[in-house]
């Protein structure tokens, strides 16, 4: 037979993040490729799920989601970021940050329209745009110096450059994964300036919002002058609680762009799940404690495997939130990340990412490999032994 997958699908076909899996699995390799934790989220939060579905919460949810989930949703953006939701209107459950993001670019997105974005950039993205017939223009993200912690950062002319007539929708992601940039006010202003200047829709995908380190605070793009009425945000669950399983995310807005994710979103998977959202919803009023002790707890793994990575010999771009680090595979003497990725569960005993299957039009994340430091200590610890191992005594 033919192909039968539709033209526009063809190129995402088949991902590396499957060929990584199956390595680490056939060669028994710590995965520090994958971002999932691997502790659990609060006990309250696991407690309160088992008891609803116990209690029978088992059938349909209503179709934005159940109303105690969207009220501490809206309650808990207005506490920490000063912005305003109507729960009713404005605020709406989907099946993950995921289908928020997928609903948003479907329903928004004519054939033909352009969609900025950063590069490189979380998987789906691509993806969704090219099911919408839309058009990716994006803008990389850079590296600065090693020595200076080498945030990524864009270039505002570049940005600039890459909107044109047929821009409908500019697509942010900070806390940026895989880069761990997290966007500062002034960085923000300049892509707000934008999408006023250009009449553009923001999407913001916020699902690291709570996991930025050494006093880097998360902005919300809507928060900035005349951004509220143009931006949806997006957030979820998975991250924030360490339990990615779960699939449920919010997006809030105004309500025509919130209307329009519902109108898509309700025949792809016409609501998520019912007992979950109870539990998170008390989980977003209640568990700030668990939050912070987590964040903290990851800012000090951060730095753990940061220092193993650079030990080992690998250059160690600093991030400041997410659950990942980038590093630079050059000074061990390598230069194709992919290829790099590859033979590590069989050299080394370790599974990573190579950043470049995140980068869309340019080849700059050629020599870069995402870790993973979500693991607990003894983990990663196993894996800076295997790398330093494998690499160390050489590049020293
Ligand atoms: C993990 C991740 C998601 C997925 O969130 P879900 O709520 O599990 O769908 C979305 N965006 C980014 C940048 C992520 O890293």
């Amino acid at each position: 037979m033919d192909e039968p997958l539709v033209a526009r699908m063809r190129p995402f076909g088949e991902t590396i993040f499957a060929e990584m899996s199956r390595l680490a699995v056939e060669h028994d390799a710590v995965n520090l490729g994958q971002g999932f934790p691997d502790t659990d989220g609060p006990r309250s939060l696991l407690d309160g799920a088992a008891r609803r579905i116990r209690d029978g919460v088992n059938q349909y949810p209503p179709g934005p989601g159940r109303p105690e989930l969207r009220a501490a949703v809206a309650e808990d953006r207005r506490l920490r970021y000063g912005l305003e939701y109507d729960p009713g209107s404005e605020v709406y459950i989907t099946v993950g940050a995921t289908a928020g993001i997928a609903s948003a670019v479907l329903g928004l997105i004519e054939p033909g329209d352009e969609v900025v974005l950063f590069e490189p950039m979380y998987d789906s993205y691509a993806a969704v745009i090219a099911l919408a017939g839309g058009v990716r223009r994006p803008v990389p993200l850079r590296p600065g110096p090693e020595a200076d912690g080498g945030r990524f950062a864009f270039d505002p002319d570049e940005l600039r450059a890459a909107i044109g007539p047929r821009t409908r929708m500019i697509l942010v992601n900070s806390p940026h994964n895989p880069t761990g940039t997290v966007f500062t006010a002034a960085e923000l202003e300049v892509i707000a300036g934008l999408c006023r200047d250009h009449g553009l829709i923001a999407v913001t995908d916020e699902v690291y919002e709570h996991l930025t380190f050494d006093g880097a605070a998360h902005v919300p793009l809507a928060t900035l002058p005349g951004m509220r009425e143009r931006t949806l945000a997006v957030s979820s669950v998975g991250k924030t609680f360490s339990v990615t399983a779960w699939k449920t995310g919010w997006v809030m807005g105004p309500a025509p762009l919130v209307r329009a994710v519902q109108t898509v979103n309700q025949f792809l998977t016409f609501t998520a799940n019912g007992a979950l959202q109870l539990a998170i919803a008390d989980a977003v009023r209640d568990e700030h404690a668990w939050i912070s002790a987590q964040r903290d707890s990851l800012a000090v793994r951060r730095d753990r495997l940061s220092q193993g990575l650079r030990a080992a010999g690998f250059g160690v771009l600093r991030p400041q939130g997410t659950y990942f680090v980038m590093t630079d595979i050059r000074p061990l003497g390598f230069t194709d990340g992919i290829e790099f990725a590859r033979a590590l569960p069989r050299t080394a005993g370790v599974a990573a990412v190579p950043a470049q299957v995140l980068y869309d039009t340019t080849a700059e994340g050629r020599h870069l490999v995402r870790f993973a430091f979500c693991k607990r200590d003894d983990v990663l610890d196993r894996a800076i032994d295997r790398l330093t191992t494998a690499f160390g005594t050489a590049s020293r």
